[in-house]
């Protein structure tokens, strides 16, 4: 345990944010680190519960009360040690997770709970810095050839992991660059892209190889990917939902992945033609979630003249609700930092109408009020409220509906099953499709989801192909750590 009254001692304390005026100035990372000697408190908090609920909380099943321990210990290394045994890629998800186990967290019951998330963050920066975080090449290889398509968390997390089990592994991934959503997706704002390629070093060292823009069944045959001995799909749920309604199709309307993808470009010092801009616009984010909050911070970033958010759901209550008890992931209203950054937010309202000029332009947008109607055992059903049209003035409209799913060409053409919402289907159980030697994970197999459900699926899968294909496994599971050699 840390300290006996540490939870008693001390408050939570998180990292904080430059002032908004000078970070939406750039588009680099703008959290300002704890001290040492805060973290070291902050892990101290932990109370080390005879149940750790944050354990369940956390799909990784991070061992948490033990780094937090080896935190308050100062055992930096050991901490770290901890860490990696569970989750391959910190880094990320002490960024950019939800913190799912923070919620779960016994302490906050009574009071703030344990700064999770942060003390990960800080325990994987450290271990960089120290340069304990190095290559682990397997000591024998087995001959296995296996291909892993799709370069996100998911492909990432079971090609490290299969390399470990000592088979060949080559990721293909279409975009130019690896990372999949955390690329070009997530604005560098909130990842900056330096920190993906820190750690694909490791990999490529580690001996995995990568194939970039290699589109699996389009530029890459799929008979070539047939002669691997096993094939591990993480493809993503990135097929764009639109808004069919009048006007959709003007200039203006925007996708908001492509909108984000131009801008992460840009960073990048990549050439993009005609980038649509927020500059001086009216502009109007339309769906909440990860995906319109990024939108909200990149739109103040270009400088527009307003940053408007529509959201068709009712406004979640300030704390947890009642339908969502302890230790569960609380229904509850969530602000980003890209919201505190300027934005007007809208719930409980449709757009109905994007209005153009003679040109084409788009130059408002026409909403209506709604209210849901709830009967049990049905699902829920739209109102729209009469008298409550209005028009917003608007010159840049984008679309953060979310993703209808993965994209068929891979299931086409290897004749995979999907399920009904047209994600691969395979189990949580055995990650395997209809076709025994192909496996699935992350987004493609559960729909647009997290990072770190990317992550865990992602080593779960590996353990079953690495079954699959010697009779056995030694990878770890679930909250089960390698505890590889320090
Ligand atoms: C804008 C945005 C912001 C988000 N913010 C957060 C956040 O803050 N926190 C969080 O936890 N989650 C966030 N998410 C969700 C998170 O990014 C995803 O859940 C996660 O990246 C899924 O990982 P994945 O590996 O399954 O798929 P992806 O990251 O989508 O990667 C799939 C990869 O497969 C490649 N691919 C697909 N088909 C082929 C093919 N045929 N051949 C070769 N390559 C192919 C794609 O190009 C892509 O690179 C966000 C998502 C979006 C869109
Ligand atoms: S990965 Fe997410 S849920 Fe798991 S310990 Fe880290 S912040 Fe918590």
């Amino acid at each position: 345990m840390g300290k006996v009254t540490g939870f008693k001692e001390f408050e939570r304390k998180d990292e904080t944010y430059k002032p908004v005026k000078e970070r939406v100035t750039n588009y680099d990372e703008f959290t300002q680190p704890l001290n040492e000697a805060e973290i070291t408190k902050q892990g101290s908090r932990c109370m080390d519960c005879g149940i750790p609920f944050c354990h369940s909380g956390c799909p990784l099943g991070n061992l948490i009360p033990d780094f937090n321990h080896m935190v308050h210990q100062g055992e930096w290394k050991k901490a770290s040690w901890i860490l990696h045994s569970t989750n391959n890629f910190p880094e990320f998800t002490g960024r950019l997770c939800p913190a799912p186990c923070e919620q779960a967290c016994v302490l906050g019951l009574i009071d703030d709970p344990i700064s999770i998330e942060n003390i990960e963050k800080n325990i994987v920066e450290r271990a960089f810095k120290e340069g304990w975080v190095v290559p682990q090449i397997p000591n024998k290889r087995t001959g296995k050839k296996i291909a892993v398509v799709g370069s996100g968390p998911a492909g990432l997390a079971a090609a490290q992991q299969l390399n470990r089990a000592g088979h060949t592994v080559t990721v293909f991934e279409r975009d130019d660059e690896l990372g999949g959503l955390l690329r070009y997706g997530i604005p560098n704002f909130k990842l900056e892209k330096g920190i993906i390629d820190r750690r694909i070093d490791i990999l490529e060292k580690e001996g995995i190889k990568f194939k970039t823009n290699a589109n699996v069944g389009v530029n890459y045959p799929i008979e070539k990917l047939k002669k691997f001995n096993a094939i591990v799909l993480c493809g993503g749920a990135t097929q764009k939902r639109g808004l069919p309604i009048e006007g959709a199709d003007s200039e203006g309307v925007v996708q908001a992945m492509d909108f984000l993808t131009q801008q992460t470009k840009v960073v990048l010092g990549k050439e993009v033609k005609d980038q649509v801009l927020a500059t001086d616009k009216h502009v109007i984010v339309i769906g909440g979630g990860d995906t319109g909050s990024d939108c909200v911070g990149t739109s103040n970033r270009h400088g527009a003249k307003s940053v408007t958010n529509f959201e068709i759901m009712p406004k979640p209550p300030g704390h947890r609700s009642p339908s969502t008890p302890w230790p569960y992931w609380p229904l509850q209203l969530k602000t980003s930092s890209s919201h505190k950054e300027g934005c007007d937010r809208n719930w409980l309202i449709n757009t109905k109408e994007f209005i153009t000029n003679e040109k084409g332009e788009l130059t408002a947008l026409k909403t209506v009020n709604v209210e849901w109607k709830m009967v049990p055992g049905q699902r829920p059903e739209l109102i729209e409220l009469e008298g409550t049209e209005k028009t917003w003035p608007c010159d840049l409209a984008l679309l953060a509906l979310g993703f209808t799913g993965p994209e068929a060409i891979l299931s086409d053409q290897l004749g995979i099953e999907t399920d009904f919402r047209s994600n691969y289907k395979a189990t949580t159980v055995a990650y395997q499709t209809n076709i025994p030697k192909i496996f699935t994970a992350g987004d493609m197999r559960r729909g647009q989801s997290l990072i770190v459900w990317a992550i865990s699926e992602g080593r779960e899968a590996a353990r079953k192909v690495d079954e699959y294909l010697m009779g056995y496994s030694n990878l770890p599971t679930k909250g089960n750590g390698d505890l590889p050699a320090m």
